[in-house]
């Protein structure tokens, strides 16, 4: 079976009833981009910045982040690359990024929020998105954006940097999009992302946030699990409530795991971003069955009373199918 995937890994992924889903990748450097696009990926739908430059001591200069964001769409061309902005804070410190003290870093000053009171980094990282997108497709996407505030910030910091890359405003042709991680942002999606042309909702986070229970600490595996039904029910809320033509990108680990395709697509998620490795697969769940199917296993996945029951009904589901 992997190896009809991997055969089939650059054609487009459609449901049965023809339905085109992208499948892009989770990028953190060169190289997986690199391993992305080898895997047939439908672009980069998710640059950890944060990542791409962890071992960085000093801020990259715009220059530097110039050459760096091209050489990524150059690696996914034709397809776009979606480059989230500095996603610092909590479990992901960065050097040339001063750490904010604080009890509670995952409910702290991280991601957008670090930047409003020192938005040199920002303004530095999205004047080169601005400049490469110029010439490429790109998409810029925020983090931990949880308010209408946040999002006036984040665009208010785009209109800036466009100036400094002597624009008369962002690229025509840059997407730009909030991370949908925060319940906060989920519930209000319908206001927060007016205007905008996509999200991307981030199931590590929001599964940690809806289910108060800290991401990766295996003694709250058990508190955590992204598949329990209040976080699949914030899923589709976010796809039943954006405003018409704002497309719900999906990003969390979740989108990695082959059963699990059919049951995002069913809750209304348009594309999916994984793990370079698993795009062939992921695209090959999503050949399965069609999108009607989808939609009436996630009504069940909605139902259902708890996470170990969800897994019940995708694991058969989707290997039946298959
Ligand atoms: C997420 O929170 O689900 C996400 C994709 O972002 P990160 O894992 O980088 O926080
Ligand atoms: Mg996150």
């Amino acid at each position: 079976e992997r190896e009809q995937g991997l055969r089939d890994a650059h054609v487009p992924a459609l449901t049965a009833d023809h339905v085109r889903v992208r499948v892009k990748a989770n990028v953190a450097s060169l190289a997986v981009a690199r391993a992305g696009a080898g895997q047939g990926a439908d672009g980069a739908g998710l640059v950890r910045t944060e990542a791409v430059f962890a071992r960085w001591r000093q801020a990259p200069t715009v220059e530097q982040q110039v050459e760096v964001y091209a050489a990524l769409a150059e690696v996914f061309d034709p397809h776009d690359v979606t480059i989230r902005t500095w996603d610092a804070g909590a479990d992901k410190p960065l050097a040339f990024m001063p750490a904010e003290e604080g009890r509670n870093p995952f409910l702290g000053l991280r991601g957008l929020r670090a930047f409003v009171a020192q938005p040199a980094l920002l303004l530095d990282q999205l004047e080169a998105i601005c400049r490469v997108a110029v010439d490429h497709p790109l998409r810029v996407l925020f983090p931990m954006v949880s308010t209408a505030d946040d999002v006036r910030t984040a665009r208010s910091f785009l209109a800036r940097a466009a100036a400094r890359a002597g624009l008369p405003g962002p690229p025509e042709g840059l997407g730009v999009g909030i991370m949908v991680e925060v319940p906060a942002a989920a519930l209000c999606v319908g206001t927060l992302a007016g205007g905008l042309d996509f999200v991307s909702v981030g199931s590590n986070d929001l599964a940690q946030y809806v289910l108060a229970a800290e991401r990766g600490s295996p003694a709250l595996a058990a508190w955590s699990d992204p598949l329990e039904p209040a976080v699949l029910q914030l899923v589709r809320h976010v796809a039943d409530h954006v405003p018409p033509g704002v497309a719900v990108s999906f990003c969390g680990a979740s989108a990695s795991d082959p059963d699990l395709a059919g049951l995002l697509v069913g809750l209304g998620v348009d594309e999916l971003s994984a793990t370079a490795s698993a795009v062939p697969m992921v695209k090959r769940a999503l050949r399965a069955g069609s999108t009607w199917e989808y939609r009436e296993l996630a009504d069940r996945a909605l139902a259902a009373p708890d996470a170990a029951a969800v897994r019940e009904l995708v694991g058969p589901a989707v290997r039946g199918a298959a």
